[in-house]
Order: C-alpha cells, then sequence, then structure tokens
C-alpha cells in the first residue's frame, strides 16, 4: 500500500514511534528511524526491521529540541529517498510536578520537543509533499490533548497545542492531497509511562501495582493499557487512500477515557 513512499518517525527508538515504523515498513514504506539510545541497539534494530520488512530504513539522530538538527534530518532524508511522504510527529518526554514547583528548564524541554519540534518538521516537509501532491502529517498528541490532568502542566499544554497545529495545518493544506491528524492515545505501556509509574509510586508511598489501577487505568473505562500495535494500525489507516478526507481531527484511542 505504502510502497514507494517514505516515512520520518520521530521518537523511533522504542515505545509507540518503533511501532508506527514497524507497522509503516510492513506496510511497505521506506522509514526513517530518530530518537535516543545505545547505538549499537539503535543500529540493531534499523537492520531487523530492515531485514523483516524488506524496507529501506535509515536513522537520524537529530534531536527534536534543536530546529537545526531537524532541519538536517529532512534533508538526510530526502538525500536518501528523494521526498518525505509520511510525517509522524512522536518524540516526547513527560515531566509530572504541581506547576508552582515546575522546573522552568523541564518547561522549556517539554514544550520544544513535544510541540514545537511538530512545528518544524512540519513546516519543513510541507513543500515536497505540496509538489507531489500527496502527504500526510500525522501528530502523536495524547489524551491530553483534550483533557487536563493535574501535575501535568507543560504536557498538556504541549499536546493542546499540538492539537491547535494539527487543524491549522490541516486547513492550510486541505486542497493539497495534504491530511494531518493528531492521534490522542490514552496510557500505553512504554519507557515513558513506566518511569511515571515509578515517579508515582515514590511520590505517594504506594506499590507500582496500585499506581496502575487507582491512578493510571482509573482515567481508562476499559481499565486496560492501549497497546501499541492498536495505535500503529490507526496511523497506517491514516496514511491510507481510504483516509483521504480525514483531516484535522484528533482521534482518541483511549478505551473511553475522554468519553468521560
Ligand atoms: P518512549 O519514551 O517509549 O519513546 C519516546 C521516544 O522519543 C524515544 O525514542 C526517545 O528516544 C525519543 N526522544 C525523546 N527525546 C527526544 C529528542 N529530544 N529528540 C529525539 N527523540 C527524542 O515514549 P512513548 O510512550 O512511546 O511516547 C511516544 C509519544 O506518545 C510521545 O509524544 C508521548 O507523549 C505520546 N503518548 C504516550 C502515551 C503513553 O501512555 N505511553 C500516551 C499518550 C501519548
Amino acid at each position: 500500500m505504502l510502497n514507494g513512499k517514505t516515512a520520518i518517525v520521530t521518537g523511533s527508538t522504542s515505545g509507540i514511534g518503533l511501532g508506527i515504523a514497524e507497522a509503516l515498513a510492513q506496510t511497505g514504506a521506506n522509514v526513517v528511524l530518530n530518537g535516543f539510545g545505545d547505538a549499537m541497539e539503535i543500529e540493531r534494530t534499523r537492520c531487523d526491521l530492515a531485514q523483516r520488512t524488506g524496507a529501506r530504513v535509515v536513522y537520524s539522530p537529530a534531536d527534536m529540541s534543536k530546529s537545526g538538527a531537524i532541519e538536517n534530518m529532512i534533508r538526510q532524508t530526502v538525500d536518501a529517498f528523494g521526498a518525505v511522504d509520511i510525517m509522524v510527529n512522536n518524540a516526547g518526554i513527560q515531566h509530572v510536578a504541581p506547576v508552582d514547583e515546575f522546573p522552568p528548564e523541564k518547561w522549556d524541554a517539554i514544550l520544544a520537543i513535544n510541540l514545537s519540534s511538530a512545528f518544524h518538521a512540519t513546516r519543513l516537509a510541507l513543500p515536497g509533499m505540496r509538489k507531489k501532491g500527496w502527504g500526510r502529517i500525522i501528530n502523536v498528541a495524547s489524551a491530553h490533548a483534550l483533557v487536563g490532568s493535574p501535575y501535568k502542566s507543560a504536557y498538556v499544554a504541549a499536546k493542546h497545542g499540538v492539537y491547535g497545529l494539527t487543524k491549522v495545518v490541516a486547513l492550510e493544506t486541505a486542497e493539497d492531497g495534504i491530511t494531518c491528524n493528531a492521534i490522542c492515545p490514552g496510557y500505553v505501556r512504554t519507557p515513558l509511562v513506566d518511569k511515571q509509574i515509578d515517579d508515582q509510586a515514590k511520590a505517594h508511598g504506594i506499590s507500582r501495582d496500585k499506581v496502575i489501577t487507582d491512578i493510571l487505568l482509573k482515567q481508562q473505562p476499559n481499565k486496560k493499557f492501549v497497546e501499541v500495535a492498536e495505535l500503529a494500525a490507526l496511523a497506517v489507516f491514516l496514511c491510507s487512500d481510504q483516509a483521504g478526507s480525514l483531516t484535522g481531527v484528533a482521534l482518541p484511542m483511549d478505551g473511553g477515557w475522554t468519553a468521560h
């Protein structure tokens, strides 16, 4: 389905991004992996993905908090594959603290990585998409693009911002064969959430299991973590021609959380 197309997935050395990269590669796209981690492990992931899917897979070490690095990543992709057809803005970090104790440097980092990186990657990928008359921009936002939670001021502000950016980009590209949507997951069991479980267990003096049942999954009516594979399948659908009229929306996949 995506043969001949090229996808960049930011933050794809782990978690949701890696799952989306894998699903896009399985569907025929060339893939640019990005994110941090152990260099040998990333190289193993890259080779393994290419071998299992037959896709061409390259890695960009670009730091999503730096606009110059994002420019290099887009340039590297165009040099390697000729275009960026699918831009998945997924890289993200979290920090949990009351707003009056929130470290300003953490606020700046979350806004840069979770929100501004999507702006930079989008503005740089769009001209090439317009030239081809086809493009898909998928912003991995969060249920926190739609609702708030205490102690997550920067994350919630950034994710609401991502939804706003999604709407504007969708409107500006509506006649160009390009769609822009936000996927809004509930809790997914990835390293990002595992760290939160540890932090909250310490902060509240309760067990990890209690954090999962009483804090995290309390939000989700179906009482289950969202699976990476479910999100990846949604991303693949958004890239299909059948999703050509689906643009400018936030798609919650959150076990009913935001139906409250
Ligand atoms: P994760 O920690 O498993 O993966 C995050 C990825 O981002 C990693 O590859 C990491 O190396 C990369 N990254 C971090 N800082 C970076 C930077 N400066 N430059 C480049 N890459 C960077 O987390 P995840 O849970 O898979 O999160 C992926 C996205 O999904 C995030 O935007 C997150 O906010 C969102 N999300 C996650 C959940 C969840 O419950 N896990 C829920 C809703 C939304």
